[in-house]
């Protein structure tokens, strides 16, 4: 079970983000503001990419004539759990030749390029992105997805759902290899983005990253974007913003 979160009231939600947007104004003689954002769980539901891969797979159990063909076939994006173990128990998959082999096919397309244009954008993450950066912020992507495998598709999935990349003042930064845990890169890589200015906001959908950042970078808004997180996670640190989404009223 999933600890539970409290989210700001949506009044206190919409003053949080405006008062985020108010600090991404630059003031002259001092470092430029820089919002970063995570990228699966903050601000794109990765989701309904598992789906497709999942009715990929039902597709091709059905070729098969495999009895657990239309239970796959049944998975919609909004049941599914953070792990695909989980959603396949949720699914009556259970079988542990099946989950392997689901495991495997699944993993070999979600981390992938091609697949990342099935992310939809999180609830008011495209318009709030958007005003941060008009403000006068520069937008770090800053994701544990990994460059070789999911790099363009990253870009072109930003791209795509109207996110500002490709232009002055925004960076998309991967992991250099999908190996290193994200905790762990996001915490060695975080504080040389003060080579570009300073973090006024960062946003995250895993608790421990949220506390790296605050340890970052202390006098910034650190807000936990409360959709889905590795189950294990350490205890939100008090001093971080819980939100379900980023509408600003
Ligand atoms: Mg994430």
């Amino acid at each position: 079970m999933l600890p539970s979160y409290t989210r700001l009231p949506m009044a206190e939600q919409s003053a949080l983000m405006a008062r985020i947007v108010e600090r991404c104004r630059p003031v002259p003689g001092q470092p430029v503001p820089v919002v970063v954002f995570d990228l699966d769980g903050t601000l794109m539901d990765n989701r309904p990419r598992t789906e497709v891969i999942l009715k990929e797979l039902a597709h091709e159990l059905r070729v098969e004539a495999h009895s657990a063909a239309e239970s796959l076939a049944a998975a919609r994006a909004e049941e599914l759990a953070y792990l695909l173990g989980d959603s396949l128990r949720r699914l009556g998959v259970e079988h542990p030749e099946l989950m392997t082999r689901a495991e495997s096919f699944w993993k070999s397309r979600f981390f992938s390029d091609a697949y990342l244009k099935h992310d939809v954008a999180i609830a008011g993450a495209t318009t709030f992105a958007r005003a941060c950066y008009d403000a006068g912020a520069v937008l770090v992507y800053f994701t544990g997805r990994d460059l070789p495998l999911m790099g363009l598709g990253s870009f072109g999935s930003l791209r795509d759902l109207g996110f500002p990349i490709g232009i002055v003042g925004t960076e998309l930064v991967l992991k250099p290899d999908a190996a290193i845990p994200d905790e762990q890169f996001k915490r060695a890589e975080g504080p040389k983005i003060s080579r570009i200015g300073k973090i006024v906001a960062a946003f995250d959908n895993e608790p421990g990253n949220c506390n790296a950042f605050l340890e970052i970078a202390p006098d910034s808004d650190v807000v936990f974007v409360d959709t889905q997180h590795l189950p294990g996670a350490p205890d939100l640190h008090g001093r971080v913003h819980v939100v379900g989404d980023f509408r600003m009223g």
